[in-house]
């Protein structure tokens, strides 16, 4: 064939912003951290911490905690949940992560991070996920916060709709904490001592990030 390689790839749909933004990546971060790279690439992973955070390309962890490769293990989804313990079913990613994370690469700490204006949540205040994907998918999955929208919407009755959703934001992180002590591996280890819990809430328009004081139950901006 004597089209070239690169060619090849240039006549892909691959967006050439993304192309662009890869060899500015590798110019500028990988090759002068390349031996770090090798390192990580001989001896595999051994990050401190796990973070279970929201898909929103607003609130990414990496960046938030200015971290490096193999510092942080991360599961992003919808509302950054967790589901509660369970082993029947066929196909378990977030509790597969978990399971790995807190079993074999043995991190200290587990951390949900919620956000602002999150659009899961926002479609679990309003039960809007159904009308607005046309799909269960969503609705299932915002399903796990029904007992925290009653308990929100009971105690801000008279509040404006922007406090709700902020409230229950962070109800959201306490449900996925809630969910992950209900994983044995996790509670045992919290028990112990070797394994710490942690919710954080991120605010995107004033970069405040807040966290969870456990005994208080609430928020606190660090
Ligand atoms: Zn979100």
């Amino acid at each position: 064939m004597w089209i070239t390689e690169h060619r090849v790839v240039s006549m892909s749909s691959f967006p050439e912003i993304l192309a662009d933004r890869f060899r500015r990546f590798k110019h500028r971060h990988y090759l002068p951290n390349a031996e770090q790279y090798e390192e990580l690439a001989a001896y595999g992973q051994d990050p401190e911490a796990m973070i279970i955070s929201c898909s929103d390309s607003r609130v990414d962890p990496e960046t938030i905690f200015s971290a490096m490769p193999g510092e942080l293990f991360v599961v992003r989804n919808v509302a950054n949940l967790v589901p509660p313990y369970e082993t029947g079913g066929k196909f378990h990613g977030v509790s597969s992560a978990i399971k790995f994370a807190v079993l074999n690469l043995r991190v200290k700490h587990l951390i949900v991070m919620g956000h602002s204006g999150c659009g899961g949540v926002k479609a679990a205040l309003d039960q809007s996920a159904a009308i607005q994907t046309e799909s269960r998918f969503i609705s299932r999955w915002m399903s796990m916060l029904d007992e925290a929208r009653l308990s929100v919407l009971a105690a801000h009755q008279m509040s404006p709709q922007a406090e709700k959703l902020s409230a229950l934001e962070k109800e959201c992180v306490k449900t996925a904490i809630k969910n992950l002590r209900t994983f044995p591996f996790v509670s045992e280890r919290e028990e112990k001592g070797r394994l710490s819990l942690h919710g954080a809430y991120f605010d995107i328009g004033n970069g405040t990030l807040s966290v969870l004081n456990h005994s208080r139950n609430e928020f606190f901006p660090l």
